[in-house]
């Protein structure tokens, strides 16, 4: 099957690895692979799937994700060969509401080869948006180089009127050809807007304009084919000390969801099922009930890490506000909302169960 390129709609999550290469905004700066009009950089597309290979009935509102492969998204994107030499490869073809350990760290394996190897220029990732946000993340954290990594993904399937696919796709290849997109970390390119990994979130169910980066703001914008960059982030997640190599599974950590009249259940019975960390969804500023808060600092003395995030969809979790971590022996999240809260706590307890410096990684990352 191929894309109908006059209805297609794609999300390009875009992003780059390293040490931050450039302070301010770097529009006046050149762009070398763009000053030289005969060199097409060489951009690998991994595709794991999603809305943006989506199908269903043409028009239709019901579709399934992941039905096509990798070629016919390059396809359908006219022109999309004149911006960089693309080759695909197929990792997976899911619905990214299946998305799991495995696969992040096949992807994240198959992008520290990609990146070693002197012939890539950069990477895109074809994803469903519902855990983009979390895959997003999880590369930023594991994921060694400052070639750009890319990742995109649509609101709509191919086959919709007006699907966003193609065009997601044509911004991400163009962001990840960008070599002022080095050392930003990865990023998310969707809707003619770039976000950091680190702070974007989905935040609607249907729209095209559903990314957004409450706390921060995008990364820059991609304006026909010239991106505008914004000050980059001076969080330092593309510089993690994680490693994923030998690994092949994650510590197991749950997100519990927090509301009034709370009680110890879910907390038990997340324990009961061997959760090595529990993240919060907390109300405010990553409050609980004292139900709550009394069965998770027994789960902390047992050395289960306990990080308090928010249910809220922005604002930062402050350490010490209201709950006294130092005592209880939590983490408070900062900026990171729960599902990256939840990443961050299975990377960081590969390194460590000590919520002292489980909290370094939170501020740094
Ligand atoms: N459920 C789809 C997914 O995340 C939604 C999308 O891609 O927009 O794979």
């Amino acid at each position: 099957m191929r894309w109908s390129t006059s209805s297609s709609l794609v999300v390009v999550l875009a992003c780059a690895v390293g040490v931050p290469a450039f302070a301010g905004n770097t529009d006046e700066k050149p762009a070398p692979a763009a000053q030289d009009q005969h060199k097409k950089p060489n951009i690998k597309i991994l595709a794991t799937g999603g809305t943006i290979a989506g199908a269903g009935e043409a028009g239709g509102h019901s579709y399934t994700s992941g039905q096509f492969k990798i070629d016919d998204l390059i396809k359908a994107v006219p022109g999309l060969d004149k911006k960089a030499n693309l080759s695909g490869e197929q990792i997976a073809n899911i619905g990214s509401q299946d998305m799991n350990d495995q696969v992040w760290l096949k992807l994240a394996k198959r992008c520290n080869e990609l990146l070693a190897d002197p012939s890539v220029d950069g990477i895109v990732i074809t994803h469903g948006t519902d855990t983009m946000e979390e895959t997003a993340y999880f590369l930023n954290l594991t994921v060694k180089g400052d070639k750009p990594v890319v990742l995109v993904g649509s609101m709509r399937p191919a086959t919709a009127i007006s699907a966003d696919g193609p065009g997601n796709l044509l911004d991400a290849v163009i962001v990840a050809s960008d070599p002022r997109a080095r050392g930003r970390g990865v990023l998310v390119a969707s809707n003619d807007t770039i976000f950091s990994a680190n702070s974007l979130v989905k935040t609607n169910t249907t729209s095209l304009d559903t990314f957004d980066s409450p706390n921060r703001g995008p990364e820059g914008l991609v304006e026909t084919d010239k991106v505008h960059w914004f000050e980059p982030s001076e969080k330092k997640a593309s510089q993690s000390e994680f490693t994923i190599k030998g690994r092949t599974e994650l510590p197991r950590v749950d997100i519990i969801y927090a509301h009034a009249n709370m009680d110890a259940t879910l907390i038990n019975a997340a324990i009961a099922a061997g959760a090595k960390g529990i993240v919060v969804a907390g109300v405010g500023d990553g409050n609980m009930t004292k139900d709550a808060l009394d069965a998770l600092e027994n789960a902390a003395k047992h050395g289960i890490l306990v990080v308090r995030s928010t249910r809220l969809p922005s604002g930062r979790v402050l350490r010490g506000a209201e709950v006294n971590d130092d005592k209880m022996g939590f983490v408070a999240a900062g900026e990171l909302n729960p599902s990256k809260s939840r990443v961050l706590a299975q990377l960081a307890l590969t390194e460590s169960h000590d919520p002292e410096r489980v909290q370094k990684m939170f501020e740094r990352y």
